[in-house]
């Protein structure tokens, strides 16, 4: 339906309003005003009749026609009133306008009739004798108590019509200032009704533009009032709930976004609802592009799929474990697929969470691998040592120069598990100290450490003809732990010589390079495979064991100074190649 201003649809009801009361009350008024003009006519002409019937007193008897004709016209022309008087036997003796002589008998007229009683006749009607309508007033002629004559006022009923047409007139004149005035009152009243409606309406648009600030104006009129109050309390209600919405949505995000956890939400079509930054990066994908696409368009990797089909299908908790081979090393996540129920309790979906558990696998094997290796360590001399105890037990103890000789060998074998202890329990020590930040830093030179260090080698280096070279600027300082990096250096040197053929010095060196305390040990030995470097400073890592063994290693000496470096805020690297000795780095940070 076509829809119309409330102006257009007020105007036009208010002006038939007002056009309607104005024609009632114009045609109440005209006729109010016609009865009384004609009851006004009738009493003046009666107050004429009754004013010339003492002209005519004895004229009648006995009686003067000529002269009653005579003061007829002379009284008619006077009143501008026709004036008749007939005699009780109905014969007219005096006209003001005709000729009494022409005129007919007049007694059968019904105001003559009247009269003829003695009373006021009045009547309206057709004259016979002026050929128009007339309106007559008669009134009785007493003579000794007897309707002598009737003495008859009237006037033309045309005269009586322009005078209420002259009327009727001002009226409508009046009728149609009055309606051009209700016209314009009534435009002004429906736009001062619409008015408040229109701002109401450009106020809700702006609410719906979501400008809930805004505040409709409250018009003075009660129901537009109330609706103005209405309206603006359901805006004042919408923000606040938009406000805590918003507020919601923002710290859920603040969660979602600092959560180490990747998170996504999937609803039933698989589509993308929600994705966390932390999940974004774990699947490598842009979290903006890949909210509402679907998870197959978005990852591919058939494992998560499936995955993701079975959390959308199962109605409790799922895990599982994916591997993602998009990078070296591969990764390995964790996942955790729940169901996404609504507020009636139907599932719309899936919250999927992502762990990536690379490192604590890594770790885990790391830590399996290192109790496999000490209790291989461990059970190594051990073995030998029980071996040994047996033979004495079984009767070698009685031969002094085996017994002497393998009770040698059993020492020996506990020597070296001792240094396996001592080193393990210096390594935890370190790394436990480092972890609680209870190794104390403070400043100190360089050279004293890498002094100490090359005494304490000294007499083992000096066995194997090996001379250790030092280089080190005296004033040379940073923060350190210097009995920890004495041990460092130590362990360096002491492989240096290990490693090394007889002969072959070892220079120890300090310098400052690119912001660092740089301590290098450099060797002329047998140097290092490519292959071995990356995986050197793990523990009881071993390019040969064989070797170590014999040369009294415990597999733990790189460790050990790998693990000094970092307590320093430190790291080791190491340039080596077989044949050609290798050079072992300290780098410390310079403060
Ligand atoms: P170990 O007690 O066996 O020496 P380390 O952790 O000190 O244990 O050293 C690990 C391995 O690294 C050694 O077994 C050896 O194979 C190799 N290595 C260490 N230092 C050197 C070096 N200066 N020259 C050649 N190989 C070395």
């Amino acid at each position: 339906m076509r829809r119309r201003r409330l102006v257009a649809q007020l105007f036009p009801s208010y002006l038939m309003i007002a056009a309607l009361a104005l024609l009632a009350v114009t045609w109440y008024v005209g006729r109010a005003w016609r009865a009384s003009f004609l009851a006004q006519t009738a009493t003046d002409l009666k107050v004429r009749a009754d004013l010339v019937i003492p002209q005519f007193q004895g004229l009648l008897s006995p009686l003067q026609a000529g002269e009653v004709d005579r003061v007829c016209k002379e009284l008619g022309r006077l009143s501008a009133t026709r004036l008749t008087v007939i005699l009780s036997s109905g014969r007219v003796v005096g006209d003001s306008d005709n000729e009494p002589a022409k005129m007919d008998n007049h007694g059968d007229r019904p105001e003559v009739r009247q009269a003829l009683k003695g009373k006021i006749g009045v009547s309206t009607r057709h004259s016979y004798t002026e050929e128009t309508p007339m309106m007559y007033v008669a009134a009785p002629l007493m003579e000794q108590d007897r309707v002598a004559a009737v003495v008859r006022a009237s006037l033309p009923v045309a005269f009586i019509g322009r005078t209420l047409n002259g009327i009727y007139f001002k009226i409508a004149l009046g009728g149609m200032g009055a309606a051009l005035l209700a016209a314009l009152l009534s435009l002004a009243m429906a736009h001062r009704l619409s008015r408040p409606l229109e701002e109401m309406k450009r106020v809700a648009q702006r609410f719906a533009q979501g400008d809930l600030r805004v505040k409709v104006p409250v018009p003075l009129s009660d129901e537009p009032a109330s609706l103005a109050e209405a309206l603006n309390y359901m805006a004042e209600q919408l923000d606040q709930r938009i406000r805590t919405i918003t507020r919601q949505r923002q710290e859920q995000d603040a969660v979602l976004a600092s959560m180490v956890e990747g998170v996504m939400a999937v609803d039933h079509q698989e589509r993308i609802i929600t994705l966390n930054q932390a999940g974004a990066r774990l699947l490598g994908v842009d979290p903006d592009a890949a909210r509402q696409r679907p998870i197959a368009e978005v990852v591919r990797h058939p494992d998560l799929q499936n995955f993701v089909d079975l959390a959308l299908a199962s109605p409790r908790q799922v895990e599982g474990e994916i591997i993602f081979r998009d990078a070296a090393p591969d990764r390995l996540l964790q996942i955790r697929g729940t169901p996404l129920r609504d507020a009636q309790g139907n599932a719309f979906g899936a919250l999927i969470v992502l762990n990536d558990v690379t490192r604590l696998r890594r770790l885990e094997q790391a830590r399996r691998d290192f109790v496999a290796n000490v209790s291989h360590e461990l059970k190594t001399p051990i073995t030998s040592i029980k071996g040994f105890v047996e033979t004495l037990l079984d009767g070698a103890i009685q031969e002094p120069d085996n017994a002497v000789n393998f009770l040698n060998i059993i020492a020996r074998h506990a020597d070296r598990l001792n240094a396996i202890i001592d080193d393990l329990l210096s390594l935890s020590r370190i790394e436990q100290d480092s972890d609680r930040g209870k190794i104390a830093l403070a400043a100190g030179h360089i050279k004293e450490v890498l002094r100490k260090a090359v005494q304490a080698c000294r007499e083992r280096a000096a066995a194997k003809d090996i001379a250790i070279d030092l280089d080190c600027p005296e004033e040379l300082a940073t923060e350190i732990n210097a009995p920890l990096l004495e041990q460092a250096v130590v362990n360096l040197i002491d492989n240096a010589v290990k490693y090394s053929p007889a002969g072959r010095p070892v220079r120890v060196e300090a310098r400052v390079e690119t912001g660092e305390v740089l301590i290098l040990v450099k060797d002329q030995g047998s140097g290092i495979a490519p292959e071995h470097l990356s995986r050197l400073f793990e523990r009881f890592y071993r390019v040969d064991p064989g070797r170590s063994r014999k040369v009294g290693g415990t597999g733990l000496g790189l460790a050990i100074v790998k693990h000094i470096a970092q307590a320093h805020g430190g790291y080791v690297t190491l340039q080596s190649a077989p044949g050609k000795g290798s050079t072992f780095f300290i780098h410390l940070p310079q403060v």
